[in-house]
């Protein structure tokens, strides 16, 4: 087949994914207003499913059940069950993926031959990402899974038009993404959530210049995207180079930085909701757009916040770790997964009325951008090449005075490479950046927490 074919195939899948979105997102707009004895009645149930499909179709799960009796299950049972972590999911595939159709080694074919997204002919979507621990991850997520993950993606923002009376009016969402694969960023977030939306992707990046370009081009009513981009464009509009009128802003894939936070403000006077999500567990947590924090998808995801050694702590008391187990993932669970992000509790009712928990917006990473005189360059941009070539399992970045030294473990043309680096990092007004790329048997561990720091900065 061609590659206008194969993307003619894609598009019209696609078209019934969004269309079997905008029908689930009645339900979970519904949800947001359950009472909490309903919200956990529903989640104990959908747990059990997941528990007892796991056992049945996963060895790697079934063998870590030991005394969990699926059936009788409660969220309080899940404690019993080890975490699970990001290497260990990478390195045990086969055995957590619950269905026949797809092993580790036919997900990689998936990802080293589609030119643009894809599905298998089961329905699936394979995805890829860097993600923060520094370790490469293959993902799969079925037919229903992404409906899911999209209506909790959009459904706050789905009732708030609604309570504002905005869905008659047309709109158009800019969509500013990885804006290509692997990444599960465009998929989830290209999502038009009524009728009389259009949407326009434009790739986050792109250089900025070409960014503000398309962005102003486009009209946006709507933006979505990257914390960091958003939030250089509103800083843009603050000074004059862009004019546009967002009336809701959506922001993803980086925490949300109150520096961008208040920018968005300043610029647009936007709602703003935050999303706190993963490619493993699809979506934790987003912003109402009203009150303070991310509401938990508590009817979706169960986040606990744990000690060192995994038991859970209470609400109050501070956490080492964040665990999440994913209700929505059965080809590929995730239970007790292991996120590496730290999240705060906050108490008290939110003034939109919804009674699903919120989490404090997640602390940034902003440590690992590396400052190069006057100029920032964004972690991102090596996570973007680095992250996602099949090549290279992990990697670490030691920034030098003009550029960085970089470390890789696996087989990849260092020259190829290098120049995907180069090319990634002029945007930001380095000149000639001086990128050194070596293939290393292993990158040292930090001594105590065992964590793989990525980016040591000068
Ligand atoms: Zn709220």
């Amino acid at each position: 087949m061609s590659d206008e074919g194969r993307k003619a195939a894609y598009e019209q899948l696609r078209a019934a994914h969004l269309s079997a979105v905008r029908a689930s997102l009645e339900d979970h707009v519904a949800r947001l207003d359950w009472p909490r004895p309903r919200i956990e009645r529903y989640r104990t149930e959908r747990l059990r499913s997941l528990l007892a499909f796991a056992r049945a179709r996963s060895p790697f799960h079934a063998a870590r059940m030991g005394g969990v009796d699926p059936a009788t299950a409660t969220v309080e049972d899940l404690a019993r069950l080890p975490p699970m972590v990001k290497r260990e999911a990478q390195e045990e595939w086969d055995a957590i993926v619950t269905t026949p159709g797809i092993d580790r080694a036919g997900a990689e074919q998936v990802l080293a031959r589609q030119r643009w997204f894809s599905y298998t002919p089961a329905g699936h979507q394979v995805f890829s990402s860097g993600g923060s621990s520094g370790v490469r991850g293959v993902y799969v997520w079925d037919w229903e899974q992404f409906v899911t993950l999209a209506c909790l993606a959009w459904r706050w923002q789905a009732r708030a038009e609604r309570a504002a009376g905005a869905g008659r009016r047309g709109a158009r969402l800019a969509v500013l993404e990885a804006g290509e694969p692997p990444h599960a960023s465009t998929p989830l977030f290209d999502v038009a959530t009524g009728p009389l939306m259009e949407t326009v992707v434009i790739p986050a990046g792109a250089p900025f210049d070409q960014v503000l370009r398309a962005v102003s081009d486009a009209r946006p009513t709507h933006l979505v995207g990257y914390a960091s981009v958003i939030g250089r464009l509103a800083r843009a509009a603050i000074a004059g180079g862009l004019d546009i009128r967002p009336v809701r802003v959506s922001t993803n894939s980086e925490p949300l930085g109150e520096e961008d936070r208040e920018a968005i403000g300043a610029a647009w006077g936007a709602p703003v909701h935050n999303l706190w999500g993963s490619t493993e567990i699809g979506v934790q947590a987003v912003g109402c757009g009203r009150g303070e924090g991310l509401h938990i998808c508590e009817d979706e995801v169960i986040v606990e916040r744990v000690d060192p050694d995994g038991r859970p702590v209470g609400p109050d008391e501070p956490a080492a770790r964040t665990l999440a187990t994913g209700l929505a993932g059965r080809t590929f669970p995730f239970i007790r997964y292991d996120l590496g992000d730290e999240v705060t509790l906050l108490p008290g009712d939110c003034a939109c009325g919804s009674p699903m928990l919120r989490v404090a917006d997640i602390a940034g990473r902003r440590d690992d951008d590396f400052r190069y005189g006057a100029r920032t360059v964004p972690a991102s941009a090596f996570r973007h090449v680095l992250g996602t070539d099949p090549l290279i399992s992990e990697y670490q970045v030691r920034q030098t005075a003009g550029g960085a030294d970089v470390l890789v473990v696996g087989s990849p043309d260092v020259s190829v490479v290098a120049a995907a680096l180069v090319a990634s990092l002029s945007p930001f007004g380095l000149p000639d950046p001086e990128i050194s790329v070596r293939i290393v048997e292993r990158i040292p561990r930090h001594a105590s927490t065992g964590k793989l720091t990525r980016f040591v900065a000068l």
